[in-house]
């Protein structure tokens, strides 16, 4: 059984394994290593996916589904969705637990379902090439996705039939792959600009220590919005010459996006293209009406150039929120399809000051620091079935080791509409540390922990925040207790096509502590009296990390309460992501204000958020579900994976 390493992306898909000691990336029959992440619903049954589900979105695009990463784990009731159905030819639909459902050929699918179509036909491409089945997976995500949409990845992959070994962010596995840090400290920036995502992630690397120091993004902003804007010069084109306007028919318009993609990718290397598209509509007497289209570098880089600028002033941001100058970067990471434009690649030598690095080609850097990350766990693994050495000795490090980031710790009341009354009494700081044993509820102190598990149907019980993992060992260290739970790869940072295998056994002769340094990128925020938010973890927040919060109830004999819980900045509770609502449910029946609950939020090392809950006054557990949005509560995974393994992917 082979673990790979996936960049499932907007535009295009990528699978990677390590083999042999070297990372390759896997290409199908013909030798494609690019799998366009595009779903089509065949009137035959089949489920076509890649280059032939690219062909038929021109004749079929309503039945031919595209760009869902921009979608995934997004509510029914938000901006991208109302945007996306005026732009997709494809139907959305609301569906149960918020979700949006595609509509093809009279079925109904979630968007976890379309992406796992992708994964699926990833890992028949992965199988065939390393010749044995792929059962694990390491998938990437930009670092900007919110919980929603890590949980939705996490379900496609899976719905698809792989043990998804972890969720890692992109910028993160691109740094992987160039082996940044190993040697020397170093401060990079990781500029991504895919087809729908453009993400800007700060780190720091040194001695095998990758920290995050800020990220910033816009899930909306990508290749696609240039393929958008050369269409509507098309259309417009083609209005002028034939007093028809071709935005009218969607399935034309759809033809227009991919030939405008061509064009943009033409630009890219030469200065000016033309083309002609046969048959674009009908003029009198069904005579066939063809555009004839031109344009220049000079042209394209008009277009691009407020998009770039977006670009930019995300950067910033992330600059803003890591209060660090441009100037400050050793590095610069070039990342995403995107970044084949020469305007973007001359924008990012001006702004950061350096000439970008291009080493690693920018469409398969993921993808290969994602195979890295996954053969590194599988070491981790196998390794923890080994018994650990004897007498494990104080680390040594350059870097402190990620503690525990309880310094900020916030114990304090907050008011929850409705459900709990402000707690008026604060609980001693020291009295919620999480090494305090005497406030730590017993399941928990133990390792299990005080949230059941979700069943297998529901990925609710816990939350992976959205954080920039990195995982790497520290250099030069004494053999040292078995790997920490849940914490990564052992491999020193292998450079690219390295031999890791060797790297593997140099680090299996002088095992090494991995460490892990993370932020979530955004607030994790409960909604209290008025519609308003109280942050429970801030944004950028070193983890692991746990805060508390206390509340009384607010009405007599109250036994359940419920908090709402969102992810974002905003200072009103319905302007964030809504994540879901945590109900405590035990509680014991008193007048109301008496019982005093108090809720630790917990972020663990990989960003997994747990709820506790405890009534102080008899230190009884409450019980704590996260029931994320989104997630369609009826369609459950288990019945999304039978339709799947039912369906004829190719
Ligand atoms: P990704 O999401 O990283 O797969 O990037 C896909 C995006 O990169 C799509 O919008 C592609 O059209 C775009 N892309 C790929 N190659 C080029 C190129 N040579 N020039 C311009 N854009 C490109």
């Amino acid at each position: 059984m082979a673990v790979v390493g996936i960049d499932l992306g907007t535009t295009n898909t990528v699978v990677a394994s390590v083999q042999g000691g070297r990372v390759q990336v896997l290409a199908d029959d013909e030798g494609r290593r690019l799998l366009p992440s595009v779903v089509s619903f065949h009137p035959n049954g089949d489920v076509l996916v890649g280059y032939p589900a690219k062909e038929r979105r021109l004749v079929d695009a309503k039945n031919t589904v595209a760009s869902v990463k921009r979608l995934i784990g997004r509510a029914w009731a938000t901006d991208e969705i109302d945007r996306a159905r005026k732009r997709f030819a494809f139907e959305l639909k609301e569906g149960p637990g918020q979700g949006p459902l595609v509509v093809a050929r009279g079925q109904e699918y979630t968007l976890p379902e379309i992406s796992a179509f992708v994964l699926t036909r990833a890992r028949q491409i992965a199988e065939k090439a390393l010749g044995e089945p792929v059962d694990r997976a390491v998938i990437t995500v930009p670092a900007s996705f919110n919980e929603l949409q890590r949980a939705a990845t996490k379900v496609a992959g899976r719905v698809a039939g792989l043990d998804v070994l972890r969720i890692i962010n992109e910028p993160t596995a691109a740094a992987l792959a160039y082996g940044l840090g190993r040697s020397t400290k170093e401060r990079i920036a990781v500029y991504d600009f895919g087809g729908g995502t453009f993400d800007c992630t700060l780190l720091d690397l040194s001695g095998n220590v990758f920290e995050v120091l800020a990220t910033a993004g816009d899930t909306f902003l990508g290749g696609d919005d240039l393929d958008a804007a050369i269409a509507e010069r098309m259309a417009e084109a083609f209005l002028r010459a034939h007093r028809y306007d071709p935005r009218t028919d969607p399935q034309a318009f759809e033809r227009l996006r991919v030939v405008a993609e061509t064009v943009k990718m033409e630009l890219s290397t030469i200065e000016r293209t033309s083309i002609k598209l046969r048959e674009l509509g009908f003029g009198v007497g069904g005579t066939h009406l063809e555009l004839g289209f031109g344009m220049t570098r000079d042209e394209i880089e008009r277009l691009a150039a407020p998009l770039v600028d977006r670009s930019f002033a995300v950067c910033q941001e992330a600059l803003q929120i890591a209060q660090l100058p441009v100037t400050a970067f050793d590095k610069v990471i070039l990342v995403g399809g995107s970044t084949r434009i020469p305007l973007v690649r001359r924008r990012v030598e001006q702004f950061f000051g350096t000439p970008p690095l291009d080493r690693v080609n920018a469409d398969e850097v993921v993808a290969i620091g994602a195979a890295i990350q996954a053969a590194a766990l599988t070491e981790v693994a196998r390794r923890r079935s080994i018994p650990p050495p004897p007498a494990p000795r104080a680390r040594r490090s350059s870097m402190p080791p990620p503690k525990r980031d309880s310094d900020d710790e916030v114990t304090m009341a907050t008011r929850i509409p409705s459900r709990i009354a402000e707690h008026e009494r604060a609980i001693a700081p020291g009295a919620t540390r999480p090494s305090s044993p005497a406030v730590r509820p017993p399941a928990a102190a133990h390792g299990a922990p005080q949230v059941p598990p979700a069943p297998p149907t529901m990925p609710t019980a816990t939350a992976r925040l959205p954080s920039a993992t990195s995982t790497l060992p520290l250099p030069g260290l004494r053999p040292s207790s078995p790997p920490p739970e849940d914490v990564g790869a052992t491999i020193p940072t292998p450079l690219l096509y390295q031999d890791v295998v060797r790297a593997a056994a140099a680090a299996e002769a002088a095992p090494q502590t991995p460490i892990l340094v993370d932020v979530t990128p955004r607030a994790l925020v409960v909604e209290t009296v008025g519609g308003w938010c109280d942050v429970v973890v801030q944004r950028n927040a070193k983890i692991p990390c746990e805060r508390t919060r206390a509340f009384t109830t607010s009405s007599d004999n109250q036994t359940v309460v419920q908090v709402r819980v969102a992810q974002g900045e905003d200072a009103l509770f319905r302007n964030n992501t809504f994540l879901g609502a945590v109900e405590l449910v035990g509680l014991r029946a008193a007048p109301r204000g008496d019982v005093t609950i108090r809720t630790r939020f917990e972020v663990d090392e990989s960003g997994t958020l747990k709820v506790f809950a405890t009534d102080l006054g008899t230190g009884r557990e409450a019980h704590a579900l996260l029931q994320l949005v989104g997630i369609a509560a009826t369609d459950t995974v288990e019945a999304m994976q039978a339709r799947h393994a039912a369906a004829r992917v190719s």
